[in-house]
């Protein structure tokens, strides 16, 4: 089997033309979507640069008559790069990227979006290697909704069979002088269609290859918002140590444990769990256990310490993550953990919302080293994981 890993590294030679001459206003603002910051760069700038590393050696970017000098900044460094100026359409703006190569009479172009800024290196692959048999390809997926036809009052007017139907992605590829020709005699709309089209209009045939969902198009504001929001992953880690006292209550993981020595602290002194508070805190850049349950505030003294988990995940949530996984390490000469970690895995994923498939504790000794070795106290240490909820 062909998996993206087993491609060749080197790409045959190829143009590209990025296509960010559109004036993107559905995203709402002042500025172009192909400009708007994503993931800390300029939109356009992802796409470019994903030619531009998979080796395109022409590279043409049609911009509107007055965006030079904000393309030229959100641009800046890219080597061999060639700003042009489009048309009114996107038709006439691919012609003039394409009429920008011509002298340079290159084999093989991919025509490409700016819109869609993810653009994987084994589409470029699968897209080149299928020209060495056809003169055009596109990337396309399968349509797995079913499919309504509506009519002028948005009632339904009917079914199509999705099995027929496919989703059409750029970068689009092609024989240059079969699409140079092909725009050249175009006499259709000026906006009827995609450049396959174009080509299929001069009898050309193009061939689908497997698109990618990474592929996705920025059209509204709403897919700004989730493309360029926070990571997917944030991770946070927390630590924390109690002294072991007689005549204290002994709580691990939510768990009240008989020993003969208990953990002395403003709180119930629940060292796992405020191990675990940290680093959900952490994960999401919200402070420490201090700073929101200041030890000076006499309410939470003596406090049950599953009210600081249960907060700081809440504060998770409101930041927009979801808990993945925690996983703890309790270390401590006694009391043997093992007998009570079935207990203690149920109480923390209950505080936290989430399986205990998603809570690990696990236990160590120091050997009889240190002071956790010579039973003066008990530390924890923990990491958890936050996903984007999406
Ligand atoms: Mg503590």
């Amino acid at each position: 089997m062909v998996t993206p890993s087993s491609l060749p590294s080197l790409l045959p030679p190829f143009a590209a033309i990025v296509v960010a001459a559109g004036k993107g206003l559905r995203v709402g603002g002042e500025t172009p979507k192909q400009f708007r910051m994503l993931r800390g760069k300029p939109l356009v700038r992802w796409s470019v640069e994903a030619l531009s590393h998979a080796g395109a050696d022409l590279l043409v970017v049609v911009i509107a008559p007055d965006a030079e000098a904000e393309a030229a900044t959100a641009l800046a460094g890219i080597a061999g790069l060639q700003l042009v100026t489009g048309g009114a359409t996107r038709q006439d703006s691919v012609r003039a990227g394409l009429e920008a190569l011509a002298m340079f009479a290159p084999e093989r172009v991919l025509i490409h979006d700016a819109a869609r800024p993810d653009l994987p290196r084994d589409v470029i692959a699968r897209l080149l290697a299928a020209l060495d048999n056809v003169r055009g390809a596109i990337p396309a997926l399968p349509v797995v909704d079913s499919i309504a036809i509506a009519d002028a009052a948005e009632r339904m007017a009917g079914k199509a069979a999705r099995e027929t139907l496919r989703r059409v992605q750029t970068p689009q590829a092609f024989r240059f002088a079969d699409i140079l020709a092909a725009h050249r005699s175009w006499r259709g709309a000026p906006d009827a269609g995609d450049d396959a089209q174009v080509l299929m209009a001069s009898g050309g045939s193009v061939t689908l290859i497997q698109g990618d969902e990474r592929l996705r198009k920025i059209t509204f504001a709403e897919d700004f918002a989730d493309m360029s929001a926070a990571p997917a992953f944030r991770i946070g880690q927390g630590y924390d140590v109690h002294r072991l006292e007689a005549g204290e209550e002994l709580w691990l993981g939510g768990v009240l444990i008989p020993h003969d020595k208990g953990l002395a602290g403003h709180s119930d002194a629940d060292v796992a769990l405020h191990a675990i508070t940290d680093a959900v805190l952490g994960a999401v850049g919200e402070g420490d256990i201090g700073t929101h349950f200041p030890p000076s505030d006499p309410q939470w003294r003596g406090a049950r310490s599953g009210r600081f988990l249960e907060h700081a995940v809440s504060l998770a949530r409101a930041a927009g993550y979801a808990i993945a996984n925690v996983d703890l390490t309790l270390i401590c000469e006694a009391p043997k953990i093992g007998p009570h970690r079935p207990a203690m895995r149920a109480e923390v994923a209950r505080l936290m919302a989430v399986g205990e498939d998603a809570v690990s504790i696990k236990a160590t000794t120091t050997e009889k080293l240190g002071f956790t070795g010579r039973g003066e106290g008990i530390a924890a240490q923990a990491i958890v994981l936050v996903t984007r909820a999406s």
